[in-house]
């Protein structure tokens, strides 16, 4: 029996209500989360209901039981890790996902879905000034999206060493040499690990986190010919700053390495004219990753995966099976690690029609100005020192010594105004501010600026 349109319309119309409740809420209320996920257990029952519910007070139910356990993290007064909150056309296209249930796998099965993706994947191509030619795939977040592009780099390096690694897999493979800088970010770690390609070679790094490209080329020259990956990063979690990427791509390349770049938020200063000078030469590169979830500001989840030699992506992912539908154009099934999977792209296609070229440009500018002014405004306050060049949307702050950077950091989360949380980077304890919001305006810079204070006063050594 197909469910009438009907038995919908009470769920639907309760989620557009609580939606619209939260997202009313969000300016005002504290920034952190008011209970604990143990202190929510009872909220959501202690064991199975014998029962069933009508779906409208399902869903009330679950709004109201979440509620105090909700982070504010569409709040322009969120900077905590690197977040985004969530643009109107994306949160309403991601509804309509929801509500057309399709399986985005196969271009023969939902080409509506799969044209809105396709599109979506050329915009992106264009905008982040990257090869036409190069194949996307939309994943659930940078760590799949590194893991996916990994995978297509070891397949092609394996494959110039004439190992065929389909066929025999790793063991007895040449080795596969993987360097990063040393602070790549975590994911990179994650997702050589799920390749089995082990612990990776570490270049040093500058004092902003960019890796070093003299001591690269020493490596490089140092090491037998053989299948090699560079890892590169465009926008390091802590300073923001960017690998230079046409010498070190050029040198990498000399040696016949893969180069893969992790832009997890970093890739989208290539889509404004004032940023784009970061990530000069990097469209030279042969993969690249990024998010739609942090600086495109889409809901969770969205991920992307880009390899200009889309016939090493197929390789490393496609699928072959009798019963499905396989597409000469290449199916999205054979670009991502999943075979089924919601049609994550389409919110993107929806963030960049609502913003257009000029909005994505002045989203970027604008989150790059607030992390500015929130660095000039907190570097003003009484013995606080910015960290790093604050060359993009990341700001690392310390305040005296460790620990009373650590007590500022507990003070601010106590009030609540703002959420900015602490990490150690370059041997200090330190307060990291990611601005990543398209929401965050002039009143909530100030009223952050102000929460700072507040807690520098309150975490004032007595005398
Ligand atoms: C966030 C981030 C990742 C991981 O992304 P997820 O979307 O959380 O999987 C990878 N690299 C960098 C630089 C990041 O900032």
């Amino acid at each position: 029996m197909t469910a009438r349109p009907s038995e919908y319309t009470a769920a639907l119309t309760a989620a557009a209500d609580q939606a619209q409740r939260w997202l009313a809420s969000v300016p005002d209320r504290p920034v952190p989360p008011q209970r604990n996920a143990d202190e929510l257990r009872s909220a959501f029952g202690e064991s199975v209901p014998d029962g069933g519910s009508d779906p409208a007070s399902v869903v009330n139910l679950l709004a109201e039981a979440a509620d105090p356990g909700l982070m504010s993290m569409a709040s322009g007064r969120f900077y905590g890790w690197v977040i985004g909150g969530t643009l109107p056309a994306a949160l309403g296209a991601d509804w309509l996902v929801s509500a057309w249930d399709q399986n985005a796998g196969m271009r023969g099965a939902s080409p509506g879905v799969v044209a809105a993706e396709e599109a979506a994947g050329r915009w992106l191509l264009d905008l982040l000034g990257l090869p036409a030619t190069a194949d996307v795939g939309f994943v659930t977040g940078a760590t799949m999206a590194n893991f996916s592009c990994l995978a297509a780099a070891r397949q092609r390096v394996l494959a110039d060493a004439g190992w065929d690694l389909p066929l025999h897999g790793l063991s007895g493979s040449p080795k596969v040499r993987v360097i990063v800088g040393a602070e790549r970010h975590a994911s990179i770690d994650i997702a050589l690990s799920y390749l089995g390609l082990g612990a990776p070679i570490a270049v040093p790094t500058d004092e902003q986190g960019r890796i070093q490209p003299d001591a690269l080329a020493q490596l490089l020259t140092g090491l037998e010919p053989g299948p090699t990956i560079l890892c590169l990063q465009a926008g390091n979690v802590h300073s923001g700053s960017f690998d230079d990427f046409t010498e070190t791509i050029a040198v990498a390349h000399e040696h016949g390495a893969w180069v893969h770049v992790d832009g997890a938020f970093g890739l989208w200063a290539a889509a404004s004219g004032a940023h784009r000078s970061l990530v000069t030469g990097y469209e030279a590169a042969d993969s690249w990753a990024t998010d739609a979830h942090k600086t495109l500001n889409v809901p969770y989840d969205c991920g992307v995966c880009i390899v200009a030699d889309p016939a090493s992506l197929r390789a490393a992912l496609g699928i072959q099976a009798s019963y499905l539908f396989h597409d000469s154009a290449g199916d999205p099934l054979d670009k991502v690690p999943e075979m089924s999977r919601r049609a994550r792209g389409v919110p993107v296609w929806a963030a960049l029609q609502s913003l257009g070229r000029s909005g994505v440009a002045d989203l970027i500018d604008r989150l790059v100005a607030n992390a500015r002014a929130l660095a000039a405004g907190i570097g003003g306050l009484e013995g606080v020192e910015v960290l790093n060049d604050v060359v993009y949307t990341q700001v690392c702050i310390s305040i005296g010594d460790d620990e009373r950077t650590r007590a500022v950091e507990q003070s601010l989360l106590a009030d609540g105004a703002t959420w900015m949380s602490g990490s150690r980077w370059n041997g200090r304890q330190i307060i990291r501010i990611s601005v990543s919001n398209w929401t965050t305006d002039d009143e909530d810079v100030t009223e952050s600026i102000a929460a700072v204070r507040r807690a520098i006063t309150a975490t004032e050594p007595s005398a």
